[in-house]
């Protein structure tokens, strides 16, 4: 199985470079920020609670996304392999991975992180927030929250998997393709 956790701030390009491997590999694309936003945009429960926290760019409670997150594995038995996109995001959720990964005998094949600059990131922010309608991308004051909270609690994640000889960064500025190319020459190394 091929387990990828492709890492990196709020609007470095998980979710576009995800599609593309998507298409080349035949994997599950498991976003957390999509499922909890179809979660607000069905109106349940847990929906709600979610949002108020998104909406003003904080993480919401590692119980959540790792009970979504197994619920995600159980419903996907056959797959030749997972995508995780924003997630995990707390060394909480990281360990919690593994676990959920170790009762089926298919680890993470490595972390790959997009890095891109703090002031690049909130002019993509801000650009997509026109279009894509996400009440979190249309406010400078909640993008840099969230680029804060990455920085406190997501940053340390990168050194877990260091600690298992898992990660790998690239360059996150440069064209989609240029990006994806340097994916797919660490996917190989796997
Ligand atoms: P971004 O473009 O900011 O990376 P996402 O779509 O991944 O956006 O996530 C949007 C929001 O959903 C986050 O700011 C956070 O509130 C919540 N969220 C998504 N994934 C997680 C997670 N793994 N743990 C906690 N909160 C999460």
């Amino acid at each position: 199985m091929l387990n990828l956790v492709l890492f990196g701030p709020p609007g470095a390009g998980k979710g576009t470079q995800s599609q593309k491997l998507i298409e080349k590999y035949g994997l599950i694309h498991l976003s957390t920020g999509d499922i909890l936003r179809g979660e607000i945009s069905q109106g349940t429960e847990l929906g709600l609670e979610a949002k108020k926290l998104m909406d003003d760019g904080k993480l919401v409670p590692d119980a959540v996304v790792i009970g979504m997150i197994s619920h995600k594995l159980d419903a996907n038995k056959d797959a030749k392999g997972f995508i995780f996109d924003g997630f995990p995001r707390t060394v909480a959720q990281a360990e919690a991975l593994d676990t959920l990964l170790e009762s089926k005998n298919a680890p993470i094949s490595g972390m790959i992180a997009l890095e891109v600059n703090d002031d690049e990131l909130e002019q993509r922010l801000l650009l997509r927030g026109k279009d894509s309608g996400r009440p979190d991308d249309a406010n400078p004051e909640v993008i840099r929250k969230r680029i804060k909270e990455y920085n406190d609690k997501t940053a340390p994640v990168a050194g877990f998997y260091q600690g298992q000889n898992k990660y790998k960064s690239i360059n996150g500025i440069g064209s989609v393709n240029e990006i994806f190319d340097a994916i797919n020459a660490i996917i190989s190394s796997y």
